[in-house]
């Protein structure tokens, strides 16, 4: 297998940004898997299926057809043909996500298909169980961390359009999210066996980038 760069850890912990850096520095491909649980939340929440309801969603896993480019230039993400990169970024979909994702029906269906999209390698992929899941044997995992403060403030700037997505909502509905992602039964978030822990609170994001390409070329 060639290159494989599994980067994990909470939300708002500079894992997008650090992937694509990544990615770009060493010419790989770049896979968010989070956004695929987005198109799925997103797909659901339209269908109007009750996200909350673990076997009404389960029984719908199979339908939304995802496709997710992955070139870290220009992320893409598609369901049924239309691009839902705006829509799967909403509080809605964002404050959904850990109830769809905990379905193991939803996980089975998404890490099939991110495997493929791994194919043979040279891709960042990054989520929450990419080095104990869905890529266990890829030679560089990365567990990326921030203070509680650094994540929210991050994912507010993230969610500035959006009106009530302050500071103190943003970080009480991360760590709602963080909690139901780490101790949800099927595959929780946690550091995978080998995996690099690096702390990103007080580093700027290419001082990320350069630890973890020094990783790959270890
Ligand atoms: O990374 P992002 O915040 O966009 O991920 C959205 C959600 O998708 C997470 O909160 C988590 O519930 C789910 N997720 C997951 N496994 C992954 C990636 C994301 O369960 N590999």
């Amino acid at each position: 297998m060639s290159l494989v760069i599994a980067m994990d850890g909470p939300s708002g912990s500079g894992k997008s940004s650090a992937s694509k850096g990544v990615a770009r520095a060493l010419g790989l491909r770049y896979l968010d898997t989070g956004a695929m649980y987005r198109a799925m939340t997103w797909w659901m929440l339209n269908q109007g299926v009750p996200v909350e309801d673990g076997e009404a969603v389960a029984a719908r896993a199979a339908e939304p057809v995802i496709v997710s480019g992955t070139d870290p230039d220009g992320p893409s993400i598609a369901v049924d043909g239309a691009d839902v990169s705006g829509p799967i970024r909403t509080r809605e979909v964002t404050n959904a996500v850990s109830a769809v994702s905990s379905v193991p029906a939803v996980r089975s269906r998404l890490v099939e298909l991110q495997r493929e999209i791994i194919g043979s390698g040279g891709i960042v992929v990054e989520g929450r169980d990419i080095g104990t899941v869905v890529a266990p044997d890829a030679p560089v995992k990365v567990y990326l961390t921030a203070s509680a403060q650094a994540r929210a403030a991050r994912r507010a700037k993230d969610l500035a359009a959006d009106p009530g997505a302050s500071v103190t909502v943003t970080q009480a509905e991360q760590e709602r999210r963080d909690r139901l992602d780490s101790t949800r039964k099927a595959s929780p978030l946690t550091k995978a066996a080998g995996a690099q822990e690096i702390d990103s609170t007080q580093l700027s994001l290419s001082e990320v980038v350069e630890a973890v390409v020094r990783l790959a070329k270890e």
